[in-house]
């Protein structure tokens, strides 16, 4: 059993004043662990401290030193991949396919921040002014549990780019994830201060960061419900917020649509990260005349995708996180049967064999009426809504009919017909035609997704505060 009993203040590794311990329990076998001591308030405020005297000089660094910097971090992480994917499997329950994938995503936050940034003018001319981006000051990052390095990797590495000081708040249900990444960090050799790592829980240490008058700003990933509380605490002191919320995002499957292609793809942009993405495309519309179509497809190529214990190479589902988790998504399962939802494949309980961890079948839905809670709501684990359209109107309309605006996703045998249909759609990503990703292009949600965009210039921009010289 691993114990995580300090925290990474002012570039040490420190007992946390806080006393309370939290037990980090396996997803695959609910077996405990590890335990992590967490901080508390005052641990927050010396972080806060240590940044706030570390932005004294790192604000003043030059771009090409923050570029080195960049570089470091993005090796020294580099350099402990494997054990890195390894302990998020462990820990997280993610799937090896899932954490290598979500490794290389993580360190492309670093090579996406030193491309943005060796790009990037501070300086800029505008009437006769001159207007210099200036970084903002102690940036306090809040993120959950479901890529929870990859978030680090992103907001820090776009912190840094900027010239900015941060105090991390991952999940608790992270510490040891998180200890590796701190590590790391630290072997990067960045100066002391400049980031620091408070595990913690949220209305201790995420409370004390999003209220504290030295924190010009809060970069947050999670759930809409929590993103309202930040919103709500950091206006009493005017902090800047970029928050990235939840989703339910639309897959168009267009009539011209390849299905023998699309489905696949389909049933991966739902299943992603076992469902519990943000990203996930939960609600797949299909035209009326091609569902029995979907159906079948969807029934042979389940099996493609296999629950599973994660460690297994061949695994596409994990676990969820924690019991809590696994509670939830069974709870909107019988949600959707109790609305009149058909299930298609999956339904209650876990799959056979898989009894000890928080493993779900992976459920689809037919018979999905948009209005339908299960199509509405945010459910975060393997659960997919077929919805049907009379036509492309139709489908956009669907599509737009939701709170969220995060991500969407359009298949059509012609590319231009998708790219229109995707103009269309209120969200902050569309992609067209299969599952790509840009760490250049901005990330972010339409509605109550979110506030702001990460990555590439939209995102360095978020860390800047613009001051005219005049005359
Ligand atoms: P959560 O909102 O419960 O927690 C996120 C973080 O906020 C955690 O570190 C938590 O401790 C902290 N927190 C909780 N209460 C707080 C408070 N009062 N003040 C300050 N901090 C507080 O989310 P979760 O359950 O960890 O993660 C799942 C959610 O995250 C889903 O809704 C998902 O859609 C969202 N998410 C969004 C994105 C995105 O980029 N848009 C990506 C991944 C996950």
């Amino acid at each position: 059993m691993k114990i995580i009993d300090s925290i990474y203040i002012n570039g040490e590794f420190v007992k946390p004043q806080g006393n309370q311990v939290f037990d980090l329990i396996s997803p695959t076998t609910n077996k405990q662990i590890g335990q992590v001591v967490l901080g508390n308030e005052h641990d927050a405020r010396t972080a806060i401290a240590a940044a706030k005297e570390a932005f004294k000089t790192f604000s003043q660094t030059a771009k090409a030193e923050r570029i080195e910097y960049l570089k470091r971090m993005r090796e020294a992480v580099s350099r402990r991949k494997d054990e890195l994917v390894d302990v998020m499997v462990e820990e997280y329950g993610g799937t090896l396919q899932f954490c290598r994938m979500s490794m290389e995503f993580t360190l492309s936050g670093f090579t996406a921040a030193i491309a943005t940034l060796e790009k990037f003018d501070f300086t800029k001319k505008m009437g006769f002014s001159e207007v210099q981006l200036t970084p903002l000051g102690v940036v306090g990052i809040i993120i959950p549990w479901n890529a929870s390095n990859g978030f680090i990797a992103g907001k820090l590495a776009t912190a840094v780019a900027a010239g900015c000081t941060a105090v991390i708040k991952p999940s608790e249900m992270s510490a040891l994830q998180t200890q590796l990444m701190a590590e790391c960090l630290h072997e990067a050799g960045l100066p002391a201060g400049v980031f620091n790592i408070v595990n913690g829980l949220g209305e201790t240490v995420g409370a004390e960061i999003s209220t504290h008058p030295d924190v010009a700003k809060i970069s947050f990933t999670g759930s809409s419900t929590v993103g309202k509380i930040i919103a709500r605490e950091a206006s009493a002191t005017l902090k800047r917020y970029t928050l990235e919320l939840g989703g339910k995002s639309p897959n168009i499957l267009l009539g011209d649509a390849d299905f023998s292609k699309a489905i696949p793809t389909a049933i991966a942009a739902a299943f992603m990260n076992s469902g519990q993405a943000c990203v996930a495309a939960t609600r797949l519309l299909v035209p009326e005349s091609r569902l029995e179509e979907a159906k079948e497809l969807i029934q042979t190529m389940l099996p493609l995708f296999p629950v599973g214990d994660p460690k297994e190479e061949t695994t596409a589902i994990g676990p969820m996180v924690s019991q809590k988790q696994y509670e939830r998504v069974q709870g909107y399962i019988k949600l959707g049967i109790e609305e009149g939802a058909s299930v298609l494949t999956g339904g209650l309980g876990h799959p056979e064999g898989l009894e000890n961890g928080n493993f779900v079948k992976p459920t689809v839905f037919y018979n999905v009426d948009n209005k339908m809670r299960i199509a509405q709501e945010e459910i975060f684990g393997p659960v997919l809504s077929i919805i049907t359209y009379k036509d492309e109107a139709e489908a956009v309309e669907i599509a737009n009919d939701t709170i969220y605006g995060l991500q969407a996703y359009v298949s059509s045998a012609n590319t231009e017909r998708a790219r229109r249909v995707a103009s269309q759609i209120n969200a902050g990503r569309v992609l067209v035609n299969g599952l790509n990703h840009d760490p250049e292009a901005p990330f972010g949600g339409f509605k109550q997704s979110g506030i702001g965009r990460e990555f590439g210039i939209y995102g360095l921009e978020a860390y800047l505060e613009p001051k005219a010289l005049i005359g």
